[in-house]
């Protein structure tokens, strides 16, 4: 700022006097002290304004951490419940179902309502195979005339036996003088013969002991847990079965049968089991039939 021309005239000392006076003046000092105030106050006001805004940005700050938190939170609980039903609806059932196959076992109804409808034609499907196996396993394993075990579930079951513990007895029967019974009768005639021996042998013999057909009408029993010194309870069972098939009835001749016998606990054995008990049969068959007879 240039000085008024009066005082650039002054000498440095003269200056320096003046303004020492200006600067100590009342009306400076007021003027000082007026400015001083005011730009306190402006500070303060500033400060007031700088504090507010803080704290605003502080409220909205903890507003959204807190949003923030609760959103995390809802997230959190909905991929846990996600989770849970997903394992109840699809996950147990699945470990389920695949135990029932491993174990050959039908499907338990649970879970997701698709997966129950899968469940259930599963089990159909299941019980419809089940029982066609049994049905085919049946005719393999049976006659179908008579429905006695034919022939192959005989030597499956002798051959089982043979290898085995339990003590039983072959019993062969071969029915008297068929071909005359056929010729004069009919092979009609024959068979039902033949259904009916059948039956009558199943009903005398216990449900654990296997009644075989073998041949035309030749017909084979293993009894199981038998021993030699119960022979007089197959020579009861015969008696009984030839006593039954000798009175004619229902349009049915009177036929008889003729068995030979022989126990796996047998002295003196000779070849086989059936070979022995063949023996019996035909010792029967050459003296006079309707008979048993033992090795
Ligand atoms: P034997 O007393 O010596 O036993 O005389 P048999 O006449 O019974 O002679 P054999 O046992 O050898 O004859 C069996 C007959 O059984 C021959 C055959 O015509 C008849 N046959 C075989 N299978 C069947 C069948 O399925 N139905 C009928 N009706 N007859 C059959
Ligand atoms: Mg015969």
């Amino acid at each position: 700022m240039d000085l008024p021309e009066e005082e650039k005239q002054l000498s440095q000392k003269e200056k320096l006097e003046k303004a020492q006076k200006l600067v100590s003046n009342n009306e400076y000092r007021n003027k000082r002290g007026t400015i001083m105030r005011e730009v306190s106050g402006c500070l303060d006001q500033l400060l007031e304004k700088t504090k507010n805004r803080q704290q605003r940005a502080n409220t909205i700050f903890s507003d959204m951490y807190l949003k923030l938190e609760i959103a995390i939170m809802i997230l959190v609980i909905l991929l846990l419940s996600i989770c849970i039903i997903v394992r109840k609806l699809i996950v147990v059932p699945l470990v389920y179902y695949n135990k029932s196959i491993m174990e050959g076992e039908i499907f338990p109804v649970i879970g997701a309502a698709e997966l129950q409808k899968w469940a259930e034609t599963y089990n159909k499907v299941f019980k419809e195979n089940e029982e066609t196996q049994r049905l085919i396993r049946r005719q393999a394993e049976h006659d179908a005339m008579t429905d006695a075990l034919n022939r192959g579930s005989f030597e499956k079951l002798l051959h089982m036996y043979e290898n085995g513990d339990t003590p039983y007895a072959l019993i062969l029967i071969d029915v008297d003088t068929f071909k005359t019974v056929n010729d004069m009768y009919g092979h009609a005639v024959g068979d039902e013969i033949l259904k009916k021996v059948t039956g009558l042998l199943k009903k005398a013999f216990r449900s654990i002991d296997h009644v075989c057909r073998i041949g035309g009408d030749e017909f084979a029993i293993i009894m199981v847990e038998m021993t030699s010194d119960l022979k007089y309870t197959i020579e009861e069972k015969i008696k009984a079965v030839n006593e039954e098939l000798g009175t004619e009835n229902e349009n049915i001749p009177a036929v008889s049968l003729s068995v030979g016998v022989a126990f796996s606990d047998r002295e003196n054995s000779g070849e086989s089991i059936f070979k022995d008990a063949d023996k019996a049969l035909y010792y029967v068959k050459e003296n006079g039939r309707n008979g048993c007879k033992f090795y």
